[in-house]
């Protein structure tokens, strides 16, 4: 698999786990604000890390690391995905899978084949506003649906999350998602922050009290709901 970012050590992005973050390229979202834009929209296809080159430095750490965390760009495009799944775990380190859940039959497989410890899956928006949302005026949401259904029935644990852009979401939204998702999974709000890597610049998070307020809108339907990241 063409890795084309690692960050050496997080303690963020695996919940619970001591990791480094390995980036793929290539998404089928437009989300406006995304922050990748590198791995999405201008991507540079020499600029990766061998595969071989990763599992060398994996090697040297371990005991020093417990698990790699898997994001994009979106990984279930890329096809070698549950093959490097595979590797890391049968050197001894746990694997945590980010999506925006377009994939559900690669979801699927990952999941059966138990190869993901962890997932995290990007609710972009309310149904309703999910197409303006993800950059994709006809976006088709019933792959998405079908994630959140496997996700739920999986077993394995995971998170929803969504990243609050003040132009694209509002209190109703969280109202809406919390019907979509109701139950006892945790689903963390995390407020935009621009890096600075934009697909469309200009955008901006909210007020903690909106925040907050947006929080609210979701608790009754998920208790377990949080945010992140303030
Ligand atoms: S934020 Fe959207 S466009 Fe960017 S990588 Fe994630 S799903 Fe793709």
């Amino acid at each position: 698999m063409k890795i084309h970012g690692l960050q050496k050590l997080t303690l963020l992005d695996f919940p619970g786990q001591i990791a480094c973050t390995v980036f793929t390229a290539g998404c089928n979202m437009r989300c406006p604000f995304c922050h990748n834009a590198a791995l999405v929209t201008h991507i540079d296809a020499d600029a990766y890390m061998d595969e071989e080159e990763f599992f060398s430095f994996l090697k040297k750490r371990t005991g020093v690391l417990d698990g790699v965390a898997i994001t994009g760009g979106e990984p279930t495009l890329v096809p070698d995905l549950p093959a490097f799944m595979e590797r890391v775990r049968s050197m001894g380190f746990k694997v945590k899978l980010d999506t925006n859940g377009s994939r559900p039959e690669v979801l699927r497989a990952i999941i059966t084949a138990g190869l993901a410890d962890y997932v995290a899956m990007d609710i972009k928006n309310s149904k309703e506003n999910y197409g303006k949302t993800v950059g994709i005026a006809d976006f088709s949401l019933a792959p998405v649906e079908e994630s959140v259904d496997i996700l739920m029935g999986s077993g394995v644990p995971f998170e929803f999350r969504t990243t609050v852009v003040d132009a694209l979401h509002s209190p109703s939204d969280f109202e809406s998602i919390g019907r979509w998702l109701a139950g006892p999974e945790p689903y963390f709000l995390q407020n935009f922050k621009d890096s600075g890597d934009l697909i469309v610049p200009g955008m901006t998070g909210k007020t903690p009290e909106e925040m907050e307020e947006c929080l609210r809108a979701v608790k009754p339907f998920i208790p377990n709901a949080s945010l992140r990241g303030l």
